[in-house]
């Protein structure tokens, strides 16, 4: 009997997640105090029901409580939970604290992990082989690089795999990537960053229709251009949510019919604030919002 493939979603927040540290805008305060309204950085879950087999997309600074929900039986409501799950491997999308510092736990000061297949791009590579401390991870042989390159199609298991697309966003010290995954049933998109959907040739329109995107996750970090308060927004391009959707309209009108989701929401968001105002936020532009702990069988 060929068990389920299911996507989670184990983080919904941009890097810094909520609260933010050094923050006392109303919504960190209130997160310190609720644990309920503690958002985690972006981070997808791959589980394959018949192995086990589970890889996270993003190693974000919760990477403790996101690989304990991702490799535990209690997370979701319909895996196959006679099968218990191990972490088959990391895929990262860029260079970002938000997408990578978590590797820091797979070391030897605290996990000791051995050789954990790590996907990245030749230029993730290159930065995680000649900086510390990731280096070290390299050389203790706690990880196993395994370069990918953008549209060349990945192998994860027999009924799982994923195909890199490379994306603009600011590139410091890598290039950044976002991942169709393909499911036996189902694709899915990861793209929690993204400078602008207009640099992408053809749009997102184009992206949606050609890898024929049945669930995005999309970037949507901002819901004001005024939101960072004396920040310059230039410095931190991100496209804002109603922008999001406008491109998702685009490709709505295109023909597409898949579903799509915002993800990666900056501290300032009003859209992580009441659930109820949020989702109806999201229903005038045909757009859901992402929920920490929200799962897609694919
Ligand atoms: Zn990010
Ligand atoms: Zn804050
Ligand atoms: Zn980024």
């Amino acid at each position: 009997m060929p068990a389920d493939v299911d996507a989670l979603l184990l983080g919904r927040a941009q890097d810094g997640g909520v609260p933010q540290a050094g923050c006392r805008c109303p919504r960190c305060t209130a997160a310190w105090i609720d644990p309920a309204r503690v958002a985690r950085p972006a981070c997808l879950g791959l589980v394959d029901g018949a192995t086990g087999e589970s890889w996270l997309v993003d190693a974000t600074p919760a990477f403790p409580s996101q690989l304990r929900d991702l490799l535990s039986d209690t997370v979701g409501t319909h895996v196959d939970v006679a099968v218990p799950r191990l972490l088959a491997g990391i895929l990262l999308t860029h260079a970002h604290i938000g997408h990578y510092a978590g590797l820091v736990h797979l070391g030897r000061e605290a996990m000791g992990a051995r050789a954990v297949p790590v996907f990245v791009s030749a230029s993730m590579a290159a930065f995680l082989t000649a900086n510390a401390p990731w280096r070290q991870l390299v050389e203790l042989g706690n990880i196993d690089l395994c370069v990918f390159a953008a549209g060349e199609p990945l192998t994860l298991s027999e009924r799982l795999s994923v195909m890199p697309v490379a994306v603009p966003h600011r590139a410091e010290w890598s290039d950044a990537h976002a991942f169709v995954v393909h499911g036996p049933t189902r694709r899915l998109l990861w793209c929690p960053d993204i400078d602008r959907y207009d640099d992408l040739d053809g749009g997102l329109r184009r992206l949606l229709l050609d890898h024929r995107i049945d669930v995005a996750c999309l970037d949507a970090t901002f819901l004001d251009a005024g939101e960072l308060g004396g920040r310059d927004m230039r410095n931190v391009p991100h496209p804002l949510a109603g922008d999001t959707a406008v491109a998702v309209g685009a490709a709505r009108a295109a023909g597409w019919g898949g579903e799509a989701w915002l993800i990666h929401f900056n501290h300032t968001n009003a859209l992580l604030d009441d659930a109820g105002a949020a989702e109806a936020w999201g229903r005038e532009r045909g757009v859901e919002i992402g929920m920490e702990g929200w799962q897609w069988r694919i």
